[in-house]
């Protein structure tokens, strides 16, 4: 009988790709088994709003490793195949199209999935979603025949996917049920600079107004605003929001609470279960609070410690939350976790967009966001971390350096 572990990871995606790296790196010689619905190798998906969709890479730029690392790593990638059910108790996993797998640990790394409208009409054929390189590809093939793009939902995606389609010459509308773009991150203060970027981009701007539903013959034609206003257009993106993967932990006792409860060490309480990236309510010691974090760069980082902590380290997961974005010629970082706030500070040309924007509770920085600005996201990563009082009028003042605050 062999005694060669087997370390299982379901979800070929970001998190589950460096996990299973990192077992290699650290010097892990039993089975690493990393298994993905997708037909594909694992990849990143933030060009699929951006570089992407537009047609300007390809799908390489995305992979998260060469076609040759799984194999060169002993990774055992089982692709178009989902992980149907787990029972912790005889540590299996089931898998479709068949069979079974016994593992030692397992780390669920499921991701997320897009928030779907239920308005009348929401089943209207031209209506896309977008988060698997296969909605992407479906999106990119329809945009190529589309002249005027509806975008329902003004966050992160709807922003993007907006300036993208605005990039390659197409006429955009863009809903949002509240006041700016982004408001529900940051703030309506904040948010109105992404209003304004869309506007003097041309897009047709829909705020403040929920939708009512698609009208259309076969295929959607028109969305109807919660106003009576009609909009009109040949392709719908909607783009309202995710939610964790968890229906893998159905009926069998591991703790979900928007998503699969994990400690810093994204540990469940049960045994040999692990959570990372989306699907993870992490604990986060820095803000001593659990978070879900829809960032690449969670799932990037956590993928990894949660491989070292299977491993029998002891590595808390703390970094400082981090996002980008872009949108035409702005480009945004990300730095923190703000949910309530009671000052923003400015440092820098707002007007311009080439600014340093920061958040303050009760006098500590929360979050930072540098726009067309770089390399300050450590500066700004440090502020949030130590949770100091600082001096708003040196903060907004670009002589004092930040590092110095
Ligand atoms: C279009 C787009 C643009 C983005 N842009 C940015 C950006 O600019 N900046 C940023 O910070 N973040 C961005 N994000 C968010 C970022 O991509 C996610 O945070 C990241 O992908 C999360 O990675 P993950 O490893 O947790 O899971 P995911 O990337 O969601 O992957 C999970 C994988 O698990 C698979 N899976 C699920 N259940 C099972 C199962 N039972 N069996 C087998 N496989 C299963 C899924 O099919 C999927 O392949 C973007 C996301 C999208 C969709």
């Amino acid at each position: 009988m062999s005694s060669r572990q087997t370390f299982v990871i379901a979800g070929a995606s970001l998190a589950g790709a460096k996990a299973a790296e990192t077992l290699r790196q650290e010097g892990f010689e039993g089975r690493v088994v990393l298994v993905g619905e997708e037909a594909v190798r694992p990849y990143e998906r933030p060009p699929l709003s951006k570089a992407y969709l537009r047609g300007e890479v390809g799908f390489d730029v995305a992979a998260v490793h060469g076609e040759g690392f799984y194999e060169e790593n002993d990774v055992e990638l089982l692709s178009s195949t989902t992980v149907r059910s787990v029972d912790p108790g005889a540590k299996k996993v089931v898998l479709d199209p068949g069979g079974e797998l016994g593992y030692d640990e397992l780390l669920l790394c499921t991701g997320a999935t897009p928030r779907r409208l239920s308005n009348p009409g929401s089943d209207l054929a031209g209506i896309h979603y977008l988060r698997s390189l296969s909605s992407c590809d479906a999106l990119r093939d329809a945009l190529a025949e589309a002249s005027k793009l509806v975008v329902v939902g003004g966050g992160w995606i709807g922003s993007e996917v907006a300036a993208s389609a605005r990039q390659m010459g197409k006429e955009v509308a863009l809903v949002e049920a509240a006041a700016v773009p982004l408001e529900r991150v940051l703030g309506a203060e904040v948010g109105a600079m992404f209003r304004d970027l869309h506007a003097e981009h041309g897009v047709e701007l829909h705020l403040g107004v929920g939708v009512d539903g698609f009208g259309g013959r076969g295929r959607a034609e028109e969305v109807v605003l919660a106003d009576g206003t009609v909009v009109a257009g040949d392709l719908f993106v909607v783009g309202v929001g995710v939610t964790a993967r968890t229906e893998l932990t159905q009926g069998t006792g591991i703790a979900v609470d928007n998503g699969i409860v994990v400690d810093e060490y994204l540990s469940s309480a049960t045994p040999g279960i692990w959570a990372a990236g989306d699907v993870a309510n992490a604990y986060h010691p820095v803000f001593e609070r659990h978070i879900r974090l829809e960032h690449w760069s969670a799932a990037l980082n956590q993928g990894p410690v949660a491989a070292k902590n299977m491993l029998g380290q002891r590595v808390a997961y703390a970094k400082v939350p981090y996002f980008f974005s872009d949108q035409y010629d702005l480009g945004m970082e990300y730095s923190g976790f703000a949910t309530s706030w009671d000052q923003v500070v400015y440092r820098g040309d707002k007007e311009r967009r080439e600014v340093i924007v920061f958040w303050l509770d009760k006098g500590t920085v929360v979050a930072g966001m540098n726009v067309n600005v770089w390399d300050v996201t450590d500066d700004i990563a440090a502020l949030v971390e130590t949770r100091r009082p600082v001096d708003p009028g040196r903060l907004a003042d670009p002589s004092v350096e930040l590092s110095a605050l």
